[in-house]
């Protein structure tokens, strides 16, 4: 099999990293794999079956009846399945979100999910994006990026996401929530939220959807040429 070209975006939460990398993908043709959602259909799954999660022994003795299964659709949309069940929009509530947090800071977990996040990108060109794609998941990736943008920009775009879901939060309530999330993803023991030397840092507090994508862009075809 021909070696496949892989694309990282680690970044904290509402840098912008799934609208991204999913135009991203569908531009240079490339599978987007969105690793957050991983970590929140087995934070999803613990939730359905009463496991608080930092209960680490409940959570190791029930993590094999998690089966987790990622599709694709035609327009590139990716869908995640729980035991066969598509969980894609129940995974997307703040409540999942402050679970995945907390699921995802153990040791077990990111070993359970590291096979399958390292076998798409092994099959496939692949843009993955996540927290520790460049230092843990994909550490030879062809290029990596770090994406961020200022606190209040990002609780902002999550803010608007949510009231069009038709959330009642307040913005200062996000706000909380995004650096609270933030934080526990950057000091977590096993495999923290960080920028390494090798992730090309883009700032997109100031930038359109568009110019970033171009930025991006022009560098992964500079890269990758
Ligand atoms: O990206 P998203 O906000 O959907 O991720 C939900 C949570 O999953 C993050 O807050 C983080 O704790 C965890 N996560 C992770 N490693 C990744 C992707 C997500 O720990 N590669």
């Amino acid at each position: 099999m021909a070696k496949k070209i892989s694309i990282a975006i680690d970044g904290p939460a509402g840098a912008g990293k799934s609208t991204i990398a999913k135009r991203l993908a569908k531009e240079l043709g490339f599978y987007y794999v969105d690793t957050g959602a991983i970590y929140r259909t087995l934070g999803y799954f613990f939730h359905l079956i009463g496991i608080p999660p930092k209960d680490i022994d409940g959570i190791t003795k029930y993590i094999d009846e998690c089966v987790i299964e990622i599709e694709w659709d035609e327009d590139g949309s990716q869908h995640m399945f729980l035991n066969e069940i598509d969980v894609s929009e129940d995974i997307r509530t703040p409540e999942i979100s402050k679970i995945a947090s907390d699921v995802s800071a153990h040791k077990l977990v990111r070993d359970t999910l590291l096979d399958m996040q390292r076998d798409v990108a092994r099959k496939n060109n692949v843009i993955m994006d996540g927290r520790d794609i460049g230092s843990v998941v994909l550490p030879k990736a062809d290029v990596k990026f770090y994406l961020t943008a200022s606190p209040e920009v990002r609780a902002k775009r999550r803010f608007d996401e949510l009231q069009a879901k038709g959330s009642r939060d307040t913005l200062s309530k996000v706000l909380k929530d995004v650096n609270d999330r933030d934080y526990a993803d950057m000091h977590r023991a096993v495999a923290p939220l960080k920028q390494t030397a090798s992730h090309i840092l883009v700032d997109t507090s100031d930038m359109s959807v568009d110019e970033v994508i171009e930025t991006m862009k022009a560098i992964v075809l500079e890269k990758c040429k």
